[in-house]
């Protein structure tokens, strides 16, 4: 018997609908189907990535006991043991420390809206701290932070079917034929259609070879390129003055510091020439439907909130906002980071961008949750090491979902930082390399094997569903969290993830017509979504009304800041971290895979130049080492000319040759996100190959 369970493609944020071919209770493949951003198309990822769900150890294998560590060692526990045990070590922990002492994650990965809600009203009400925060935390959270200074909300303003009727594409730092292949095709829509593309990037990506115009600027130097542009709007008086003078405020101190920023000028810091920035500035101003397209060549620096406020500052200052097919998309990553972010998986909102330290909020959600909740902001991921090593402020990590030690920067680090802690939590589908440091590990159920809803990076509310029964010895995300909550003190029980769901939307005004019965019959709804007869949102501030507090968009701008870890003698190289189109994230699930997992094999590769590989007698394929003053790994050379001298590229998703043993653990001052892309290395030939 062959059953079709429709769902939704748990990789990226493009949001694909797929039926998952189910033959005998075992998943046998995956076709597309017929959503609202991939009308009957998928990339690789979908039509391949699936086969995780069969185990078949590959890269690791399959959580399916709980283990508690015991003399050093991790070993296999009933559920009774682990949850009681979980339980008590968090409260001895909060009791000798206080709430603040216990940190958490949410996860952007398969187990859905629901659990995340769970998991912040865990940490909230049964812990009492708002130290929560996941992954966005390394990718898009300068996006929400810049995104809400300056429009109001932290998404993008516009949908991805928009795309393909945009007269003019911006893409700023973002390849989505790699890490988007969906949106991407979105793109060459546009282009097909007559659109002008645009690509800042300082390799030749794939979007850069799509480009009419590319402005290969170096690397680090994105806010003089985007200070340029506004200077050219302003000195050429391409700017929408109507619209500015309505709706939007900060112009005379935007033309203040976009002033020095002459495109002669940004030409010496950014190598762009002047004349390109011009043109591209006279064609985005000139064109009736302009969008702006941006990813983590924008977000994984330590300028990326600034250069975020400055992008959105080129929109607002040529009223492409309140339309289709313009606006600006920071397109998510992960499948559902935006709906960990929408769920309050952050440590300065609760559900729907509600902020903890608003005193009406708070109260709201202290009535519906029965307790007193903390009125500061909490921990963001990326200050625990500091937080654990130097201060010595946070002793317990509750895990879900994530994999710190391969996708967060300076991985050694990061294991010291598990290590010195009293009490690790790692709740997965399969043993990975946090795990490895974890004093529990809670098995979990995986996407394919569970309900809920993902959001889409276009706002897009969807149903996943279970297709086939769990392994034996697993258990659903939000209900673990439950039983923990519970014997903590708690109670906290739903009977589906439904219950959730419709608990977390009669507290979010954004969502609260977003009934399970609305996504059933639309496919997907993109909030806001005010009421129950509310079809939702498919793009932002219609009526030009921002949602900021007075209802207008603010212009930003401000002196350019190089990159920390500039190269020198000893560290001559700068690395970036990629990405791949056939692998996923910490690749936990496309490496276990079997077609996705021989579509490239470990050590990953390190993309050189040829004047570089000449330099240091490197040939396409050699072994290397590669150094930074972090560590040090193993990568095979990849010689391409797509890539500047003096630059190197890594995708960080291979455990042999982790970049992130490498990368530099500098943070955004308002975001706290790492500067994945930008360190110092060197290489090393491996002679004896
Ligand atoms: Fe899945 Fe993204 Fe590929 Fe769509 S584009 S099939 S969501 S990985």
């Amino acid at each position: 018997m062959v059953d079709k369970i429709l769902t939704v493609c748990p990789y990226c944020g493009s949001g694909c609908n797929l039926n998952l071919i189910v033959e005998e209770g075992k998943v046998v493949g995956a076709e597309p189907a017929n959503g609202r951003t991939n009308e009957g198309t998928l990339c690789l990822k979908g039509h391949y990535g699936w086969d995780f769900l069969n185990d078949p150890k590959i890269l690791t294998a399959r959580l399916r006991q709980p283990m508690i560590r015991k003399e050093g060692e991790l070993r296999e526990a009933s559920w009774e043991e682990a949850i009681r045990y979980t339980a008590d070590r968090l409260l001895a922990i909060k009791e000798k420390y206080g709430p603040d002492a216990i940190m958490g994650t949410g996860s952007a990965r398969g187990p859905g809206n629901e659990a995340n809600y769970v998991m912040q009203k865990f940490m909230r009400a049964a812990v009492g701290t708002n130290n929560i925060d996941h992954c966005a935390r390394v990718c898009h959270g300068p996006s929400v932070a810049g995104l809400s200074y300056s429009l109001g909300d932290g998404a993008m303003s516009n949908s991805i079917p928009e795309i393909e009727d945009a007269d003019l594409l911006l893409i700023f730092g973002y390849n989505a034929p790699v890490t988007h292949p969906i949106v991407a095709g979105r793109i060459v829509k546009a282009k097909q259609k007559g659109a002008t593309i645009i690509v800042c990037d300082p390799r030749k990506t794939e979007s850069a070879r799509l480009a009419d115009t590319w402005l290969p600027l170096k690397g680090g130097t994105n806010m003089a390129l985007v200070n340029a542009f506004g200077h050219v709007l302003i000195e050429e008086q391409l700017y929408d003055k109507d619209f500015v003078a309505k709706h939007v405020e900060g112009l005379s101190e935007y033309i203040e510091n976009v002033r020095s920023y002459t495109p002669e000028n940004a030409e010496g810091i950014t190598g762009v020439k002047a004349a390109d920035i011009r043109k591209a500035m006279r064609q985005y101003a000139g064109s009736k439907k302009a969008m702006i397209l941006y990813g983590m060549g924008v977000c994984q620096f330590s300028q990326a909130v600034d250069v975020v406020k400055g992008l959105a500052s080129i929109a607002l200052l040529t009223g492409n906002f309140g339309r289709p097919s313009v606006g600006i998309g920071p397109v998510r990553g992960q499948n559902n980071v935006q709906g960990s972010c929408d769920m309050g998986a952050l440590p300065n909102v609760y559900p729907g961008y509600q902020p903890v330290t608003d005193a009406k909020a708070r109260a709201k959600f202290e009535k519906a949750w029965g307790v007193k909740l903390p009125d500061k902001t909490g921990y963001h991921l990326t200050e625990i090491p500091h937080l654990v090593l130097k201060e010595d402020k946070v002793k317990a990590y509750y895990i879900f979902g994530e994999d710190p030690v391969q996708s967060d920067p300076n991985a050694a680090e990061v294991r010291e930082t598990l290590d010195k802690m009293e009490f690790v939590v790692v709740q997965d589908i399969f043993m990975n390399k946090t795990a490895l440091h974890a004093d529990v590990i809670l098995p979990a159920t995986s996407w394919g094997e569970h309900d809920g809803v993902y959001s889409s990076a276009d706002r897009g509310f969807q149903r996943i569903r279970k297709a086939v029964e769990p392994p034996k010895g697993t258990k659903p995300d939000w209900q673990i969290i439950c039983e923990v909550a519970t014997a903590m003190g708690y109670p906290m029980s739903y009977k589906s993830t439904e219950e959730i769901w419709d608990e977390m939307r009669g507290l979010c005004p954004k969502f609260a017509g977003a009934s399970y019965k609305k996504m059933e019959e639309q496919g997907s709804v993109q909030w806001p979504c005010l009421t129950e007869d509310h079809p939702g949102t498919p793009y932002l501030y219609e009526g030009n009304r921002f949602s900021t507090p007075n209802g207008k968009g603010r212009l930003f701008a401000c002196e350019w800041r190089a990159p920390l870890e500039q190269p020198d003698r000893d560290y001559p190289l700068t690395l970036s971290t990629v990405r791949e189109v056939g692998h996923y994230s910490v690749r936990t699930m496309t490496g276990n895979c079997r077609a996705l997992s021989q579509l490239s094999d470990e050590p990953g590769f390190i993309q050189i130049s040829p004047e570089d590989a000449r330099q240091y007698g490197i040939e396409d394929g050699h072994l290397l080492k590669v150094i930074s003053r972090r560590g040090k790994i193993t990568a095979r050379a990849q010689v391409s000319e797509r890539v500047k001298a003096g630059a190197t590229y890594m995708t960080y998703h291979f455990w042999i040759g982790a970049c992130n043993e490498l990368t530099v653990d500098v943070l955004d001052p308002i975001s706290k996100t790492p500067e994945f892309k930008y360190c110092a290395i060197r290489l090393e030939r491996i002679h004896d190959q």
